[in-house]
């Protein structure tokens, strides 16, 4: 299947969140040779929005400038050929639908979340000073828990920039 990717492998930068042991299932390893082995990181720390924040600041503003795009994905997600459209759609920040037990976690077309995720130049221009990028919420009185890629997509949003899903992933235990 020949598909014109919205990137180029060989100038993105992959970070995979690994904790607690780095490993990863087959189905990532198959997936991540997409992309050159050395723009590939593992990101290895507990608290997966801290590891979110912390991979920001280190891997995503410290990246070079000729890394012009960036993907999350944890570790339990199983990509396959169903997720190859997340990297064909245009947008600034694209997200991946898969399965997480909840009905209406993709109800909205464009919501987004960071158990695969992707985001160019321009996210990181914009909330450069955004600190922290990643945050949990909760309702006013505390009843409703929002996840931390809520907080993302909002500032990205803010921004005036363009929010995208597409495709399917697996998510291990999940289906
Ligand atoms: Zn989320």
């Amino acid at each position: 299947m020949e598909v014109e990717l919205a990137l180029h492998p060989a100038t993105t930068r992959v970070m995979v969140f690994a904790w607690p042991d780095r490993s990863i299932a087959w189905e990532m390893a198959e997936w991540l040779r997409i992309f050159p082995p050395d723009n590939c990181y593992s990101v290895c720390r507990k608290d997966v929005v801290a590891a979110r924040n912390w991979a920001m600041r280190e891997l995503v503003l410290k990246a070079p400038a000729r890394i012009q795009d960036f993907v999350f994905v944890d570790r339990d997600m199983r990509p396959g050929p169903r997720t190859l459209p997340f990297l064909a759609a245009e947008g600034d920040l694209v997200g991946c639908a898969y399965p997480t037990g909840r009905p209406d976690t993709w109800a909205s077309p464009t919501v987004v979340h960071a158990g695969l995720l992707r985001f160019n130049r321009k996210v990181v221009e914009a909330l450069k000073d955004k600190a922290p990028w990643w945050q949990v919420t909760y309702s006013p009185d505390g009843c409703e828990f929002g996840c931390e890629c809520g907080s993302f997509q909002k500032k990205v949003e803010a921004a005036g920039l363009a929010v995208a899903r597409a495709g399917w992933c697996g998510h291990r235990e999940k289906e």
